[in-house]
């Protein structure tokens, strides 16, 4: 149940999207199931082909529009918004243009990831509205996390942390394959009160130069590197973790490659201070690989917001100006990929804070040797 203290977060986020839409020129901003509605209004829904739509106008009440099946989960957010069930036989489009006043000229921003069949059908029922991207509003409102979702997060890193620890501790790697690997992660993510996986990767041997691998059949073996980058959810948010651990014991290369990564990891974060760039970050991982003579391997950004989606606003790579400010929660996740052989990552999550950053992840980085 929503508290009172939960409906003043939801209000004040609110707000602060009609300020941004007001200096912005934005009338609407319609938001579809997606994390935007997760952030916008703690709301989860189904996306599916029944619309929801919640409408948020320039200054005044918010209505949202939820097929009548769902409508009762709105219930405890009824002091912030107009709900409107629609039945079975409504076209909810059609009754969103009906519903909402001035919508000639009106400049709509509506989430990016709405489904294009959605859009197609409000563009019809509005004829005389522009559409522009929801990201026009949400994105500075996102990119910075308030104290609940930095709470959330924190709890989201330090029980993945717990998973990782349970694994090396309790998961055989030799003999195993990487499905079996990662259906057993999935019980200690249970174990541990994180929901998911959200996502969940173990590359073993070869599998491992290939950074988003999907896990398979193959058996680990011993002289194996083996990535495992995963997260999972704590109260929508989502956690992302990177280890890299060696079956056996490892070559000269293999630990001088770890070497260089674990180096731009902490460069990475070193550079991690607010007003500094995106790209500074960036190029401060890339500079250790490209030194170490590895920098043609190192073939993705270094990092990318987090929160409600994994990979949203602000991403670490060059030529994003966007300087960092405090609130910002990101990954720093360099990583070197040999074709056909081996390949290292190691990614934590960070925060920017008043006088710099903080991990959220305290998961061991020193080189694991497995059986
Ligand atoms: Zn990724
Ligand atoms: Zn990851
Ligand atoms: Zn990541």
């Amino acid at each position: 149940m929503a508290d009172e203290r939960e409906l003043a977060t939801i209000r004040g986020r609110i707000e602060r999207a009609q300020q941004v839409m007001a200096r912005q020129g934005v009338d609407y901003l319609f938001v579809t199931p997606s994390p935007d509605l997760v952030y916008l209004l703690d709301y989860p829904a189904h996306a599916s082909e029944r619309m929801t739509l919640l409408a948020v106008p320039r200054s005044g009440q918010p209505l949202i529009l939820a097929p009548e099946l769902e409508a009762p989960r709105l219930e405890e957010k009824r002091s912030l918004l107009a709900i409107h069930p629609w039945g079975e036989t409504q076209q909810p489009a059609q009754l969103a243009a009906n519903l909402l006043p001035n919508l000639n000229g009106a400049t709509i921003a509506i989430s990016d990831v709405t489904w294009a069949v959605f859009l197609l059908r409000l563009m019809q029922a509005m004829p005389q509205a522009r559409f522009v991207p929801g990201d026009t509003v949400l994105r500075e409102l996102r990119m910075v996390k308030d104290a609940q979702e930095l709470e959330y997060l924190r709890i989201a890193s330090q029980r993945t942390d717990q998973v990782w620890q349970a694994t090396l501790d309790r998961v055989p790697f030799v003999g195993q394959s990487e499905t079996m690997v990662a259906a057993q992660m999935t019980e200690l993510m249970a174990e541990f009160g994180l929901a998911g996986p959200e996502f969940l990767i173990v590359a073993s041997g070869p599998n491992s130069a290939s950074p988003h691998h999907i896990t398979g059949a193959r058996v680990i073996q011993p002289g194996d590197a083996v990535v495992i980058d995963f997260g999972g959810r704590y109260h929508h948010y989502v956690s992302d973790l990177t280890r890299t651990v060696h079956v056996g014991e490892p070559s000269d290369e293999f630990r001088r490659v770890y070497e260089t990564v674990l180096r731009a990891n902490e460069a990475a974060f070193a550079a991690t201070r607010p007003g500094a760039e995106c790209q500074a970050v960036d190029r401060a991982a890339r500079t250790v690989i490209a030194d170490a003579g590895y920098g043609d391997y190192f073939i993705h950004r270094v990092g990318h917001g987090i929160g409600v989606d994994v990979h949203e606003e602000p991403y670490m790579v060059e030529g994003n100006t966007q300087t960092l400010a405090p609130g910002m929660v990101y990954t720093d996740e360099p990583g070197i990929y040999l074709p056909g052989r081996f390949g290292v990552r190691i990614e934590d999550v960070v925060v920017v804070t008043e006088r710099g950053a903080e991990k959220y992840n305290h998961a061991g980085r020193t080189l694991t040797v497995v059986e």
